[in-house]
């Protein structure tokens, strides 16, 4: 566990602590409110039969050779246990020996075993990516601080008519939607023209309200049932719709961002919520936050199947961690100032959380999108849609210039998300990339 080192965030973490695991399990990405949670459990990735993750396929453990001779053994250890692993349960998998890596490739035969060769002292290796770190790119042209560079934004979730089932939706009675996948596709646009201005190529992941995956709930029925998890019609339909709109859908973007787009960066962009209870009669909190989350923090049990262990040292060997963090920190900090609003802090003990370097805006998760996407990944959580004050942020839409909504004057909540992602992008990019 890393500790915390701003007394901000000492304090913040006491007094979540007795709240923390309320609020953790309430947390966007993680299943949904208590209060309409159906009556099901997500399948336990623990259990011995289980080898690999909802809808994966067993990893092509050969595509490391690319890696072979490029990471110090060191280096190697320090990414491991500092910010990959949150538990010690990767022992049971990887063996790391003077020379090399050996890492256990199929659970039920203790001999199969892939070996990582650690880079020796005194030898160098060039960077093993298709993707761009800000210091690999050149001096940029006057005025265009993001030229040569090639972001994707995905705009979270799919929105429109899918956004109920996707339970990121809720509506006060008499009053407009609030549908989580309309309005982070609202801030890709804005953002998109912002960052094209600023001399950037940006693609979205996703540029309207339809799914990417051409698999429906209905083609996800067996494997639904073959989870083990459901026992009758209702449960079966539930874990094959979740199938569809999270895990099927994060795998087809993961395509597209992989072998289509090969971005340098890609930007998730989402929307933090609190529980809401019955959509049609939700509840507003009082309570708005914002943290941004880079790749890391796998737990003992994820590392245990043969596909995350393998996209984990994908991850790692990928080496997008350094990158990652320096343009989440700058996007952190930039969200914080513009839109002024506090640090979610995860609770002290999280089973699936580590804080980033003592930043109270930071935090490492192992969540679908950050893991398959081979670039650096920035995942952006920041506002509540369900507190009152960004509850009427929503409600008054996006307009021009700046109003007074919810007893302050300011732009729209879409234009504040923008206008903070593309400063800390520029702010990242000025201070790293090579001058004239
Ligand atoms: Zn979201």
């Amino acid at each position: 566990m890393t500790l915390p080192r701003y007394p901000l965030m000492i304090a913040s973490l006491l007094v979540s602590f007795s709240t923390g695991m309320v609020l953790f399990s309430l947390l966007h990405r993680q299943e949904p409110p208590p209060s309409q949670a159906p009556a099901i459990h997500v399948a336990p990735e623990t259990q011995d039969s289980k080898t690999l993750s909802d809808l994966g396929t067993p990893p092509d453990w050969s595509s490391l050779d690319a890696w072979q001779d490029s990471i110090r053994r060191d280096e190697f250890t320090r990414l491991l246990q500092e910010v990959f692993c949150l538990g010690s349960g990767w022992r049971q998998w990887i063996d790391i020996t003077g020379s090399e890596a050996v890492i256990r490739t199929r659970n039920g035969d203790p001999k199969a075993a892939y070996h990582l060769r650690f880079l020796q002292d005194g030898k160098s290796h060039a960077a093993m990516h298709t993707w761009h770190a800000a210091r690999e790119l050149p001096p940029a042209r006057p005025g265009k601080p993001l030229a040569n560079l090639h972001i994707a934004l995905d705009p979270g979730h799919i929105g429109g008519k899918w956004a109920q089932m996707e339970e990121r939706w809720f509506r006060m009675p008499g009053e407009t939607p609030v549908c989580e996948g309309d309005l982070t596709l609202t801030v890709a646009g804005l953002l998109k023209a912002k960052l094209e201005n600023l001399g950037a190529r940006v693609s979205l992941v996703r540029a309207d309200a339809q799914p990417l995956t051409k698999l429906r709930p209905a083609d996800l029925t067996e494997a639904a049932r073959a989870s083990g998890e459901a026992s009758n019609p209702a449960d079966i339909k539930k874990i094959s719709e979740r199938l569809f709109y999270r895990t099927a859908e994060i795998r087809a973007r993961a395509r597209l961002v992989n072998e289509s787009l090969n971005p340098d960066l890609v930007i998730c962009l989402h929307f933090n919520a609190d529980g809401w209870g019955n959509a049609l009669t939700p509840t507003l909190v009082g309570r708005s936050h914002c943290h941004v989350l880079v790749n890391g923090a796998f737990r003992d049990d994820e590392i245990a199947l043969e596909d995350q262990r393998y996209e984990m040292l994908r991850k790692l060997l990928g080496r997008s961690h350094d990158e990652e963090t320096l343009a989440a920190s700058r996007i952190a900090e930039s969200l914080a100032t513009i839109t002024k609003l506090p640090p979610y802090t995860y609770n002290a003990f999280s089973a699936n959380a580590r804080n980033i370097n003592g930043n109270p805006y930071l935090w490492a998760r192992n969540l679908l999108a950050n893991r398959l996407y081979d670039c650096p990944v920035v995942f952006c959580e920041p506002y509540v849609m369900n507190s009152r004050q960004d509850y009427a942020r929503i409600q008054a839409g996006d307009y021009e210039g700046e109003r007074t909504v919810a007893g302050a004057t300011r732009p729209s909540i879409f234009r504040e998300y923008a206008n903070a992602v593309a400063d800390g992008l520029v702010k990242h990019y000025a201070s790293l990339r090579p001058r004239r």
